[in-house]
This record gives structure tokens, C-alpha cells and sequence, in this order.
């Protein structure tokens, strides 16, 4: 050890702001002694220093607000267990609603809470004016009240976390630069400094707005942008008490805390500033950036609204400080996919305080364990693509996520901002046909299609948006005649060589070594079961295979299936560029195809679950026969420049069929009411293919792939937890996602995902169900179910099969 400086370590920390000091005090929590946190200054002297430090426990997902619950936990424990004082304190927080819509969403925030214990009450304008007497009230709609949210001191609570790493064995050196990162062979080994070099077996880049820089050291991808952002604190006004709760009014973009008597108002602005375009200067350190009076003045305004004692508040500080911001406005965590034993805590989006406990715990136990122990989907770092790492797409859509923090929450909000950034061959044509479109890692994807009369335009609503009859429309043409969707954005890999077979046997709980022209459905597990992956795998070849995957989950697939492969003689190439896909589905999908090829395509010559190259139109296309919407039909995979000719030869050929042009709303509606899992949502990383009702993908009698132990040992008992569909008794409520599952009175469960089923007339939605005896068909017989909308429950039906066509006549016809 030279000045303070180790020459190896099992873990290196890059950053020593609350992320850092709180991965290095949960690493030695699980028994890491040997840690070194290297900080370029002091601690906490990068954004740290100057938050606000509120610590909110309930986040726009049920996986972020499980791990927000913790940080008001550790944080009011750490002083005992340290002796550095924190300033935590249970301060509560009031979220007001201006409008009816504002206050849905708190109250089905409120309703989500509920299922992680996290203490919330609607109250009335009457009563949040009791709790917080400076307020307005008389425009409000309603308020939640959340005892439990708290306060903290930012410095102070960096500083506990590090004293608590230090006695348990951490060093924590300040005034060191990494410089460089340390690689051999895909994997870090160490990093170099401005003060020597130091091997470890894991770095971590906990390095705030700096870590895109850390991370491009490594060659890895940490998409994320510093903006500024603001707060004023006033002199000590008449009427504040040191025990204000945090007040919220998010549809005027700010929050308002007490400070030493006066108040701290900060926000979050629709338009925001990014800043740092040009790297972040040497001398960075406790430093602010300029007053910005003018692009402060929304939020001023806003918040004379709500507290007009502000209005003649003398200001005593305005703080500009940089935070920084991802694209999708979620922190990221992970292994980088880049790089093994390289791993991030980054981009905390302005809640870095309230989320450092749980992300530093969580990321913690992924790195001891090998990986995560909880599904960590939401933040996993695998979730963003190569090309969000681009600066310009960066800088155009930070100037937005900012705001998103506190703007509504909409159910199928698109961002609006660096759009465009990846499209389909056939982009412009369904355009001119009327298509809305969503954003799917980049991917422009058509969502809708705007019939006569509708404006092409989202419109958002917690009710029946504009768009439910377009979709409708295209779900029932799907059910009833024959539907074109662009499925362009399709992860597609394809894996060859000698050990494909080998590598993909141990990789899959299905079987995937069948004939050439089999499409296999399988998942792939970890160790404790847990379904990783969900995706189709086409055999091509004896050595070749297609491996399909849903969009969001290129990066994280890919990986996955890297890190399988190891040292065996295979490769592995995303060819999603290479192919558009057009999905033909309908009963009248034979006719409509069969007009354009000369291949036979009766359910005898092509079954359900083959594929083969056939003619069609000039093109040959490999045709699977396969659905995510539960009717006859075929995914075309066509070479991207034959696309055009094949799109404009299928909708010729289908219009006197009903053909029509179908987006994913109508997809999810048909995928649903056939009780199809989407990864990420209904299924995932804490969710067992029995658990989940996938067990008839499971080739038991296949040794050796990874999970079946597992499986093999939750097969012996009665499954306390199983994936349960449910229908609305009554048609008019709207089924989202996260809604509590109440039997008989009793919280058992969560919707994983849910909407309209058109052909069923109602609201069709799936959740895991969990009972210590075991969920069985008696069980959800003999229970009287309810949903909680926005904390109002409504009587549901309960049952393990779906409730459209449970015995795929249809798929098979
Ligand atoms: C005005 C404002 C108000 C906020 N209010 C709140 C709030 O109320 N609640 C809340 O939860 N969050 C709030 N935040 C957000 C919160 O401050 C951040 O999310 C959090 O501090 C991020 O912590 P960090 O450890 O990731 O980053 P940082 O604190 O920036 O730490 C990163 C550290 O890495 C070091 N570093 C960088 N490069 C290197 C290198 N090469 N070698 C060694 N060290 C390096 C830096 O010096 C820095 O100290 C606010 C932010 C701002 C700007």
C-alpha cells in the first residue's frame, strides 16, 4: 500500500457520492472486507452534496418502489448503528392532485403501495390544508398522505454510509483519479489511476454524471446526460414548523420542504437544461452552476401559486447544481454487458438519495451472489441499446425526462423528444395508413391506426382513450378476418456453429434439438428457476439456429446467451437489421397467403410451429408458423430490401379478405384474452415456468439445463404462487398493470399486466396469485375476487386458463 493506495482489491468502487458509499457498506454487509472506494475529491462533492434530500418511497413501478421503501429504513438506522448522524427524519409527504386525473394516479400509486406494505391514505384538500396550514387548497382534487416519507441530510448520510463501510472493513481513499480500466480477455481486472494501478476482480462505476466517461474507459455503453437543476431556499417564514411534512404538487412541477424555518421549494421542469455538452471541468467539486432566474421562473410561479406566503419570501440561496438523467428516466444497475465484472450504479434521475439504499444493497447482493436477487428488470442496465449511448440523443431527450419525474404518468405515454431514431423499412407507408406510433428501444412501432374521423395523435387518459375503438377495430379483424402487423422490431439472433445444439440445450428448459424447421417456445432460466429469457428458437440447420426475442430485451439476451456460450466453438450475430417482419394473423391468413405463393400451406404441409423459406410475391421469405395473438397465422421474415414489394403484395391481395392494418394495442388485447406471458412484465427473473403456467415448455426429461433442479424441486409440492388470468365482472373498468388481487377480503396478489379484451367485452389481466397451501383451480373457485383500481375494488373472475380459445383450436385451424 503506497500513500493510502492498495495495490489490489477483490472490489474496486469508482465515485464516492451515496451510490458508491453505498455499495462499498452493503458489500461489506455480505462479508466483503477487502473494498477500495476511490473518489477523485472528497466524498459526496459531485451532486451529493447539494440534493434536497427527500426520501420518497413510492416510484412509478412496483419493482422501484420496493426498492425506494428501503432507503427510509436504513437511513433512520444508521446513526445508532454508525454514530455519524444522518438528519433523517420521518417528516411524511403530502401529494396534492389538481385534477381529476392527478388524482387517479395517486390513488392507484396509493392502491400499488399497498401491496409492499408502504403506508398511504387518501385524504381531502380540507385535511392536507390541516397538515400543511401555508397551503392552497381550494382548487385541489384530493391529496395522499405518506407518514412514512422522509428527510435526510445528503452529506451526513454519505458520511454514515461510508463510516459503516469502513468499520466493516472498507478503504476509502479520496483525491485519486481512475484513469483507466484494466481489461484481459472481456473482463475487468483492475483499474489505473492518477496514483498507480490497483487489481481487483470487480470494478464498479458508481461515478454520477461522470460515468459515461468512466464507462467509455471500459468500453462500455452508461447512457445517461446531466441537466441542470434548480432550488431556492427562503429566509425563516412565519407559520413553518420544523416538522412540515414534503409537499408534492406535481401538476405545478414542484416539491416544498422546511429548512432551518424557511422553505426549500425545488421542481422539475417540463423543458429542461441539459448541461455538460463539452465534458465537466477538472476542478469540479462542492460546485454549483450559474443562477438561472428566467428558467426558474415556471416553477416560481407555480409554486405563489400553491404557497403565496412565497410570493414576499425573502430568497436566502439558489442552488444550481447537474444531476444526471437517463433516457427512460430510471437509474441503471448491472453487469455491463460489454464487459465481465464491470458494473454500474448510475444515472439516478434526481431521486439518488431516496433510491442510493436500495440500489447499492440490491447491486451488492448481484455481485457476491453472480446475480441479481431480485428482478431488477426496470433498472437492470441490459435494458438500454448501443445507440443510447449517442450524445445527440442524449442531449435532445434529457431536455425532456426531467420533467417526466413529476408529469403525468399516463398509461401509454410516448416520449416526444429524439423520436425517429430507428424505423422500418415500411415506416412511411403505414404512416400515410394512419399509424400512431410508440417507441420501443428506439424502434418506431405502429401502435394504432387512426380510422376516419380520429386524429392521428395520442391523446392521454386514465378513461377510454381516442384511440380504444381504432384498436378494437383491429382486434377484431384479427379474431374475425385477417390482420397485417409490422413486427420489424423483433430481436433476431442467430447462433452457429459446431456447438449450437450443445450450447442452446443447456440454455433452454425446452427442447430445442429437433428437426430443421421446428420453432421451439422456450424460456431460459437461472439457477434458482427464475425465467430469464422468453423466446422462440427456430432450428435452421444441423449447426444453426434463429433465436426471436422480444424488442426490449435485445441487449439483455444477448447477453445472457453470450455468457452461456463461454468458450464454446459458436457465434452469435444480431441480425434484426436484416429482416422486416410482417405478421399475417387471422383465420383468413391461409387464403390471403396462399394467393401469393405457390407453397402448400394446409395444416398438414405446414403445422403450427415450423417454419420454411417460401415464395412469395418475388421474394423468398421464411414463414413461421407461430402467434403472439392467439389466431391461425405466420410471421414472414423477409430480407429488408424485398419488404416493400412483399408488404404491398399481401395488402393487395387481402383487401376483399377484410385485411386490415393492426397495431400492438390490439396485439396486447389479443395476447392477453389468450393468456400469452410478456416477458418483463407478467414473467421474469423471480418467476418459475411453473409459477408462471409455462410448465408444458419444460422438457423435464432433458438433463442438465439450467433451472431444472430447481424445477424439479418446486414440482414436489403444492405451487403456493401460479400466474392466475382474471376478467372484470363488470365491462367498464380499465385494468392497467399493478393492481392489488384481492381473495375474500385478503391482499394475495398483484396484476403483472392487464387491458381491454375486445372480443371478451371486459378487462382482461394476469397476476401471480400466492397461497401458502397451494393455488389450485379449487382455490380460485372458491374465493370471492376483487381488483383494486385506484383503491376501489371491483368483483373479478379467477381462473388458470385463458379465457379465450384454452384449448388452441384456433391457433391450430
Ligand atoms: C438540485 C438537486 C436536488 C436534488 N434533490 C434530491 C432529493 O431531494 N432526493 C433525492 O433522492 N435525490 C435528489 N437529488 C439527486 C441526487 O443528488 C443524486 O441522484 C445523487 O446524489 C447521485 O449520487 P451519485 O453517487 O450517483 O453521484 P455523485 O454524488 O455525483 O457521486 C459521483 C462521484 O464520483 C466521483 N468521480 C467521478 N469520476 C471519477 C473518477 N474517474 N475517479 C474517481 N472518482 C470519480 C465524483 O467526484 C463524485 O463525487 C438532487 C439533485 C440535485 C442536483
Amino acid at each position: 500500500m503506497a500513500g493510502g493506495m492498495p495495490s489490489h482489491a477483490r472490489a474496486v468502487i469508482v465515485g464516492g457520492g451515496i451510490v458508491g458509499c453505498s455499495v462499498a457498506y452493503h458489500l461489506t454487509k455480505l462479508g466483503w472486507r477487502d473494498v477500495v472506494l476511490l473518489e477523485r475529491r472528497e466524498l459526496s462533492c459531485g451532486t451529493t452534496w447539494h440534493a434536497a434530500g427527500l426520501v420518497g418511497q413510492l416510484r412509478s413501478s412496483h419493482n422501484l418502489t420496493r426498492l425506494a421503501r428501503y432507503g427510509a429504513v436504513l437511513y433512520e438506522r444508521l446513526e445508532a448503528e454508525t454514530g455519524q448522524a444522518t438528519g433523517f427524519r420521518r417528516s411524511g409527504s403530502i401529494s396534492v392532485a389538481r385534477t381529476a386525473e392527478r388524482l387517479i394516479e395517486l390513488k392507484r400509486g396509493a392502491s400499488m403501495a399497498r401491496c409492499f406494505g408502504v403506508e398511504v391514505e387518501v385524504i381531502s384538500p380540507g385535511e392536507a390544508g390541516r397538515l400543511w396550514p401555508l397551503m392552497r387548497t381550494d382548487d385541489l382534487a384530493g391529496a395522499v398522505w405518506i407518514p412514512g416519507d422522509g428527510r435526510t441530510n445528503p452529506i451526513d448520510t454519505t458520511l454514515a454510509l461510508a463510516r459503516g463501510a469502513r468499520d466493516g472493513g472498507a478503504t476509502i481513499v479520496e483525491d485519486v483519479t481512475v484513469t483507466g480500466i484494466r481489461r484481459v480477455g472481456g473482463a475487468a481486472t483492475g483499474v489505473r489511476t492518477d496514483r498507480g494501478d490497483i487489481a481487483c476482480e470487480v470494478v464498479v462505476n458508481c461515478a454520477g454524471m461522470w460515468a459515461r466517461e468512466v464507462g467509455r474507459l471500459a468500453g462500455v455503453n452508461v447512457p445517461l446526460h446531466a441537466a441542470e437543476h434548480f432550488y431556492i431556499v427562503t429566509e425563516p417564514l412565519a407559520g413553518v414548523r420544523r416538522d412540515l411534512p414534503v409537499l408534492r404538487d406535481t401538476d405545478g412541477y414542484i416539491y416544498v420542504r422546511e429548512e432551518v424555518g424557511g422553505l426549500l421549494m425545488g421542481g422539475f421542469e417540463p423543458a429542461a437544461k441539459p448541461w455538460g455538452m463539452h465534458g465537466i471541468p477538472a476542478d469540479f467539486k462542492f460546485s454549483l452552476l450559474p443562477e438561472d432566474w428566467e428558467h426558474f421562473r415556471l416553477l416560481l410561479e407555480q409554486a405563489c401559486v400553491r404557497i403565496p406566503a412565497l410570493e414576499t419570501a425573502p430568497v436566502r440561496r439558489h442552488v444550481n447544481g447537474p444531476e444526471s438523467f437517463t433516457p427512460d428516466n430510471r437509474y441503471m444497475l448491472g453487469e455491463a454487458p460489454e464487459l465481465r465484472n464491470f458494473f454500474v450504479a448510475a444515472g439516478f434521475n434526481s431521486v439518488g438519495i431516496a433510491s442510493a439504499a436500495g440500489a447499492g444493497r440490491a447491486l451488492a447482493e448481484w455481485i457476491a451472489a453472480g446475480e441479481p436477487g431480485m428482478d431488477l428488470w426496470d433498472v437492470d442496465i441490459r435494458r438500454f441499446m448501443p445507440f443510447q449511448g449517442n450524445a445527440n440523443y442524449l442531449r435532445e431527450r434529457t431536455t425532456e425526462v426531467v420533467g417526466l419525474l413529476y408529469a403525468m404518468h399516463w398509461p401509454f405515454r410516448q416520449p416526444e423528444t429524439a423520436r425517429g431514431v430507428r424505423r422500418s423499412v415500411l415506416h412511411d407507408r403505414l404512416a400515410a395508413g394512419g399509424a400512431v406510433f410508440g417507441v420501443a428501444a428506439g424502434w418506431e412501432r405502429p401502435n394504432w391506426f387512426a380510422t376516419a374521423g380520429v386524429e392521428p395523435r395520442y391523446t392521454y387518459t386514465y378513461g377510454r382513450p381516442s384511440w380504444f375503438a381504432c384498436a378494437a377495430a383491429e382486434h377484431r379483424a384479427v379474431r374475425e378476418a385477417v390482420g397485417l402487423f409490422d413486427q420489424s422490431s423483433l430481436a433476431k439472433l442467430r447462433l452457429q456453429g459446431p456447438d449450437a445444439t450443445a450450447v442452446l440445450q443447456r440454455l433452454c428448459a425446452n427442447d430445442v434439438d429437433v428437426a430443421a424447421g421446428r420453432i421451439v417456445y422456450t424460456q431460459m432460466l437461472n439457477r434458482r428457476g427464475g425465467i430469464e429469457c422468453d423466446l422462440t428458437v427456430t432450428r435452421l440447420a444441423d449447426d444453426a439456429y434463429l433465436v426471436v426475442t422480444i424488442t426490449a430485451a435485445a441487449t439483455h439476451d444477448a447477453d445472457w446467451i453470450r455468457r452461456g456460450i463461454a468458450d464454446a466453438r459458436v457465434t452469435l450475430s444480431d441480425v434484426t437489421s436484416a429482416f422486416t417482419v410482417l405478421g399475417v394473423m387471422g383465420p383468413r391468413a391461409r387464403d390471403l397467403l396462399s394467393r401469393l405463393t405457390g407453397a402448400e400451406l394446409s395444416n398438414a404441409a405446414f403445422p403450427f410451429g415450423t417454419a420454411r423459406e417460401i415464395e412469395l410475391g418475388y421474394a423468398t421469405v421464411r414463414a413461421a408458423r407461430i402467434t403472439y395473438v392467439g389466431e391461425l397465422g405466420w410471421e414472414l421474415y423477409v430480407p429488408a430490401e424485398f419488404a416493400m414489394g412483399v408488404y404491398e403484395a399481401v395488402v393487395a391481395a387481402g383487401g376483399d379478405l377484410g385485411l386490415r392494418h393492426a397495431g400492438y394495442h390490439a396485439m396486447d388485447s389479443l395476447r392477453l384474452e389468450r393468456g400469452y406471458r410478456s416477458w418483463g412484465h407478467d414473467i421474469g427473473g423471480e418467476d418459475t415456468p411453473l409459477e408462471a403456467g409455462l410448465g408444458f415448455a419444460v422438457a423435464f426429461k432433458k438433463d442438465g439445463f439450467v433451472g431444472r433442479d430447481a424445477l424439479l424441486r418446486q414440482r414436489e409440492r403444492p405451487l403456493a404462487r401460479r400466474l392466475v388470468m382474471f376478467t372484470l365482472d363488470d365491462p367498464e373498468p380499465l385494468l392497467l398493470g399493478d393492481e392489488p388481487i384481492w381473495r375474500d377480503g385478503v391482499l394475495v396478489g398483484r396484476i403483472t399486466s392487464g387491458a381491454c379484451g375486445h372480443t371478451l367485452g371486459r378487462s382482461v389481466g394476469m397476476g401471480y396469485v400466492t397461497h401458502a397451501d397451494g393455488v389450485d383451480a379449487a382455490f380460485l373457485r372458491t374465493g370471492r375476487w376483487e381488483l383494486e383500481i385506484a383503491t376501489e375494488r371491483v368483483p373479478a373472475t379467477a381462473q388458470l386458463e385463458p379465457p379465450y380459445d384454452p384449448t388452441s383450436a384456433r391457433v391450430r385451424g
